[in-house]
């Protein structure tokens, strides 16, 4: 079953790869030379059956001609250097879309299908947009894409084989050297996360899934190693279902000590499989939800997830100071206030996340009710969860919090930690979605 990804949109697409665009295939650029003088300016000699040795210049994104010239010795050693990097751009042009290639450039219909001989290479991928670990990589896929025009911009949707793009999310959601029944979890989660999520995150949009933490992250064929490809396929076409249908399987990093239920995040009813429970063999779970009872839970120091594993950032406990001018301006950036009074949590969840959170300022007072307002509102760009005390001391505002993310379903170091106990992975996922199945998902059957 072949599914539709879509990456972050971008202005200009850079592509390298052996391809196949309207049926012609662009491996036969047949450049014999390239030399970088810089971004804006390169120069290049090549060749086409047509119109032999030609001195080329790429100039504000475009080639064009030159010169003749002859001299093939040079040209050859430096063709050996880019060897492999047949690359193309694409960009939106007025509702179509642009192509620019080494041999030219042309304007084409939205969308555009590219086909790979094997895979495809794409530069400058935002990953981590809006957190702190934001930034560019370049990566790699296999399959084939769709190119859309998309508003100013363009966005390449990668279309692939489920098993394959479940092999690369569970390396890039989870540490890829993390024990085999942590990452069959995590594969389990992540294919009922596509399925379900493939029904509801983006229902009039050309694709299934987005690549990004909005649905879960897929960082293409770096991801994939040995063992994720063991996970996948030792629970191929598994997914978990609830009364026969997928369940909405959601994941975070660190829940903190107590996992959280789905209707303090997203509002609405909880399903039977999202509840609270200790994040540890325990089978009674306290209540965070007072402030008393979530003084407790700080001091909890037994849960699965309390662990430091391969360097992963540990944020089962963290803290964060801000003096005054600091917490006014960020609080400004959303809010016309000069000055920030004091927070005060309204209402928690049982795993201590905050939903409610008063902030009293010389304007008056405001009411944040989102986990995820309230960690965007008071974080540099965000904080690790919303499950946080505040005290204001010496002029300074000390948040001391339990957990990284909304804390809903599985807790990604707490399955490792399980894993690590010996646990396998129908424990864990029981452990994080009590009352569900492990199905093998209609479309995989013979
Ligand atoms: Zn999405
Ligand atoms: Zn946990």
């Amino acid at each position: 079953m072949k599914i539709r990804v879509a990456l972050p949109e971008v202005e200009i697409l850079e592509i390298y790869g052996d391809l196949i665009i309207g049926g012609k295939r662009y491996d036969e650029a047949k450049i014999i030379s390239l030399e970088t003088e810089s971004i804006k300016s390169k120069y290049a000699i090549f060749k086409t059956s047509d119109t032999g040795k030609v001195f080329g210049r790429f100039y504000k994104r475009r080639w064009e001609l030159v010169d003749i010239v002859d001299d093939l010795g040079s040209a050859h050693r430096l063709a050996e250097k880019i060897r492999g990097e047949y690359r193309t751009w694409i960009e939106g042009w007025g509702g179509n879309l642009k192509v620019i290639t080494l041999k030219g450039h042309w304007i084409v219909d939205s969308p555009l299908r590219i086909r790979s001989g094997g895979k495809i290479k794409i530069k400058s991928i935002v990953v981590g947009r809006g957190f702190h670990w934001e930034r560019k990589e370049d990566l790699v896929f296999l399959g084939d894409f769709d190119i859309y025009a998309w508003g100013k911009d363009v966005r390449a949707v990668n279309i692939i084989e489920m098993e394959d793009y479940i092999s690369s999310v569970i390396g890039s959601e989870m540490h890829p050297d993390a024990p085999l029944e942590a990452l069959k979890a995590q594969a389990v989660a992540a294919r009922t996360n596509l399925i379900r999520t493939a029904q509801s995150h983006h229902p009039s949009e050309p694709f299934d899934i987005c690549s990004e933490d909005h649905c879960q992250v897929y960082l293409g064929l770096k991801k994939v190693s040995h063992e994720t490809l063991r996970a996948s396929s030792e629970t191929r076409g598994l997914i978990l279902t609830y009364d026969g249908n997928p369940i909405e399987a959601r994941y975070s990093k660190c829940c903190g000590g107590i996992t959280e239920r789905f209707s303090v995040v997203w509002g609405g009813e909880d399903p039977p499989y999202s509840t609270n429970r200790y994040d540890a063999d325990i089978d009674k779970c306290a209540d965070a939800s007072s402030e008393e009872g979530f003084l407790k839970l700080i001091d909890f120091e037994d849960a699965f997830c309390n662990l430091e594993f391969k360097g992963i950032e540990n944020l089962y406990r963290w803290r964060v100071e801000y003096d005054e001018k600091e917490l006014n301006d960020l609080v400004r950036r959303f809010y016309d206030i000069n000055e920030v009074k004091s927070l005060i949590p309204l209402r928690r969840g049982n795993s201590g996340r905050i939903y409610e959170l008063k902030i009293e300022s010389d304007k008056g007072e405001l009411v944040l009710q989102n986990e995820f307002k309230i960690r965007r509102v008071l974080g540099k760009p965000f904080l690790p969860s919303s499950a946080f005390k505040v005290d204001k001391r010496n002029g300074k505002f000390v948040l001391v919090g339990c957990g990284w993310g909304h804390g809903v379903g599985m807790c990604q170091m707490g399955s490792i930690g399980m894993a690590l106990k010996g646990y396998n992975y129908p424990d864990i996922l029981k452990h994080y979605y009590p009352h569900t199945q492990l199905s093998l998902y209609a479309e995989e059957l013979p």
